[in-house]
């Protein structure tokens, strides 16, 4: 779980297709308190917030990708399986059938991809195109996969 100071990170995780939930707005203790309840770890940029929960919470440096190593070497990015997890909501996505979704892409994309996936929880549809490759190629050049 992330607090209102690591949404970089938040998505970086996403895409690696680690499960993360964010509170942006919610006060610090009501966080801390949610990810005690959901036996989450909570991330964070605030010294004080890591004084609020201790050993429950990481304190990440201001870099995402100095923040995306620390956490790699903490070993929380073992099983990461990139662009299995919705990026929005962080639900698990599913394959759908190209003809499914047909009117939902543009014609190029349908045009030019074969496989797609769906969010079940918020309908978005993901295919992998150049900014996949790039993301990977952006992971893969910062030692993270
Ligand atoms: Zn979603």
């Amino acid at each position: 779980m992330s607090d209102g100071t690591c949404g970089d990170v938040v998505k970086w995780l996403r895409i690696l297709g680690l499960d993360t939930t964010a509170k942006f707005h919610n006060p610090a203790p009501l966080v801390l308190k949610e990810a005690i309840s959901e036996d989450r770890v909570l991330l964070t940029r605030s010294a004080t917030i890591k004084e609020l929960g201790r050993e429950r919470v990481i304190l990440l440096p201001e870099k995402t990708m100095e923040s995306l190593h620390k956490l790699k070497e903490a070993g929380f990015l073992q099983g990461a399986t990139p662009f299995t997890r919705c990026l929005v909501c962080n639900t698990p996505l599913k394959d759908i059938a190209r003809e499914e979704i047909r009117d939902r892409v543009p014609p190029y994309i349908y045009q030019t991809h074969t496989e797609f996936k769906i969010c079940p929880d918020c309908d978005r549809i993901f295919w992998s195109g150049t900014h996949v490759e790039n993301m990977l190629r952006c992971l893969k050049n910062a030692n993270i996969i």
